[in-house]
């Protein structure tokens, strides 16, 4: 078989997530009850569910219009998928959840929202405007077996500030912000700009910075003067938006569908990439940190939360006056935190933006609210102090088991991405006995269709037995599939990367393309017995060199 299935390597790492278990029981154990008891997840964010620290990690990639989101994600996952449409326009005004499924199919967001196996079930109350926005497209795609990637609307520039949404955008990016593991915030080095809706989505990040990796994509378009003013005003901006503007990491990206260009920064590019993917990558891996890190800033909230509202309850007569003493207390707010914050010594940090809070606390009859149980107090207490502190030794030693374990992203998905490598080594992942036999191979599986490919060849009009470049793209193009998966065909169909294909690496071409319609998964290097006969002697030489 010339290719392999994607199936066929089923990649858990279920065995191994005894923290996620732990996570879980602490959550429903500890800090569930103290949330319900204070009515957070009315004020602040829906409940966890198993399907929250059960699934996969995901990756919330966001930006302005056209600074390549969807683009970004072709070429992580290598192929199209239903509802990637690109364009300048308000195309993808949708969020789209990429998943692995055996079969494809996209699940509207109102079924979602049933599915108790898909961490989605919460978005409920962001109601059927936002539903009708949010789908799910589940493909048998090897990068998705590990993680989920969600694509999301452009936000608006200034002039298209006036389409309404018709649901609280900052709102749905901020549940995304909590439960995900990266967030990818593309910029265009090109044309940067920072809108009203932009900042306002940088509000929804706040706190979650250790997850932001900014990319100033389409940096092969502007020379390197540019390129340092770009990224010079760049780093002004998001210092003047996020708490924490040091820890940001900004990558220089060109993550295009078109042939990247020659520019002074070409290999800072490319290494930044490779860095930028590298991160991807290892997501499997730090997930469980993640979690820890995401349930200890949840558990730090919550705290600030039931302080609040048992203060407020406190504060309120009995009988008389109810309406206007809430009016006062709403008012007094800020101080109440700072309050608080002296009484209960619980850091500034650990409180929720407070005009947001003031908004939320209008439409809420306090008198209902309840008053300052020690129990769970010293339960949520005991949580941050001991639980938490217990489960770093099983963290560690799980990150220890995990490291042992090949990386679920190895293979296929760094072997796409390493442009130029797998010449440098072009029978790395070979198993051994095919490596043995390399040299006494007798039959290449494209001589069979060679006559078929032959007149296409042939009709395509070579020059002294070859074609070029464009003229092979040109007819590569029509077969629709994604620019980088021909661009991955092209370099293994280039065998002696001359730059142009004879008539035996042309066949291999098609023999590539019609492999990956029927749906197989492309090899990340040339396996040995599909280089062409005529090329063997050249590429052993050149191995040995
Ligand atoms: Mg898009
Ligand atoms: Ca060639």
């Amino acid at each position: 078989m010339s290719f392999r299935r994607f199936r066929s390597t089923p990649k858990t790492l279920g065995d191994v997530n005894v923290v996620t278990e732990e996570l879980k029981n602490l959550y429903y154990k500890r800090l569930l009850p103290i949330e319900r008891h204070y009515s957070f997840h009315h004020f602040h964010s829906p409940s966890y569910e198993d399907a929250d620290f059960d699934n996969k990690p995901m990756v919330l990639v966001m930006g302005q219009y056209s600074t390549g989101k969807t683009t970004f994600i072709r070429y992580l996952i290598e192929q199209d998928f239903a509802g990637s449409r690109v364009g300048p326009e308000p195309t993808t005004d949708c969020f789209t959840a990429l998943m692995y499924g055996e079969d494809e199919q996209t699940i509207p967001g109102n079924a979602l929202t049933m599915d108790p196996k898909k961490p989605f079930r919460n978005l409920d109350p962001f109601g059927n405007s936002f539903l009708n926005r949010f789908q799910c497209v589940q493909m048998p795609n090897q990068l998705l077996e590990s993680i989920s990637i969600i694509d999301t609307p452009g936000i608006l520039t200034a002039a298209k500030r006036k389409l309404s949404r018709g649901y609280d955008f900052p709102t749905v990016l901020r549940w995304f912000a909590e439960r995900v593991d990266r967030i990818i915030l593309l910029f265009d080095a090109h044309k940067l700009e920072f809108s009203d809706e932009l900042t306002r989505a940088f509000g929804a990040l706040c706190g979650h910075e250790d997850k932001l990796r900014v990319v100033l994509n389409k940096a092969d378009r502007v020379d390197s003067q540019q390129l340092v003013r770009v990224y010079g005003s760049l780093m002004w901006s998001l210092g003047k938006v996020f708490r924490t503007p040091e820890i940001l990491r900004v990558y220089i990206g060109s993550f295009w569908s078109e042939p990247r260009q020659m520019c002074d920064h070409y290999h800072l590019i490319e290494l930044e990439e490779e860095d930028l993917l590298a991160d991807i990558r290892n997501l499997p891996r730090n997930a469980a940190v993640r979690k820890l890190n995401d349930l200890v800033k949840r558990a730090r909230l919550v705290r600030a939360h039931a302080h609040i509202i048992s203060y407020l309850k406190q504060e309120m007569p009995t009988i008389f006056c109810k309406e206007s003493k809430k009016h006062n207390l709403i008012y007094e707010l800020p101080l109440i935190f700072t309050k608080i914050q002296q009484q209960h010594r619980v850091p500034a940090g650990d409180f929720p933006d407070c005009t947001k809070m003031q908004e939320k606390l209008l439409g809420q009859d306090f008198s209902k609210f309840k008053t300052l149980k020690s129990s769970l107090m010293a339960s949520l207490d005991k949580l941050l102090t001991n639980d938490i502190a217990n489960l770093v030794p099983l963290l560690q030693q799980q990150e220890q088991m995990k490291k042992s374990l090949p990386s679920v992203l190895d293979g296929e998905f760094l072997g796409t991405f390493r442009r130029e490598q797998f010449r440098e080594d072009p029978f790395k992942d070979i198993p051994k006995d095919e490596e043995s036999s390399d040299a006494e191979f007798d039959e290449w599986i494209v001589e069979k269709y060679k006559p078929k490919y032959d007149e296409i060849f042939n009709n395509l009009s070579p020059h002294d037995g070859k074609l070029s470049g464009p003229k092979v793209k040109k007819w590569m193009t029509s077969t629709l599939l994604p620019n980088s998966v021909l661009a991955h065909i092209w370099r293994l169909s280039d065998v002696d990367g001359d730059g142009m294909l004879d008539n035996d690496e042309f066949a291999l071409a098609v023999h590539l393309i019609e492999g990956k319609l029927e749906g197989y998964w492309l090899p990340k290097e040339l396996p040995s017995h599909l280089v062409p006969p005529s090329k063997r002697l050249s590429t052993a030489s050149d191995a040995s060199e």
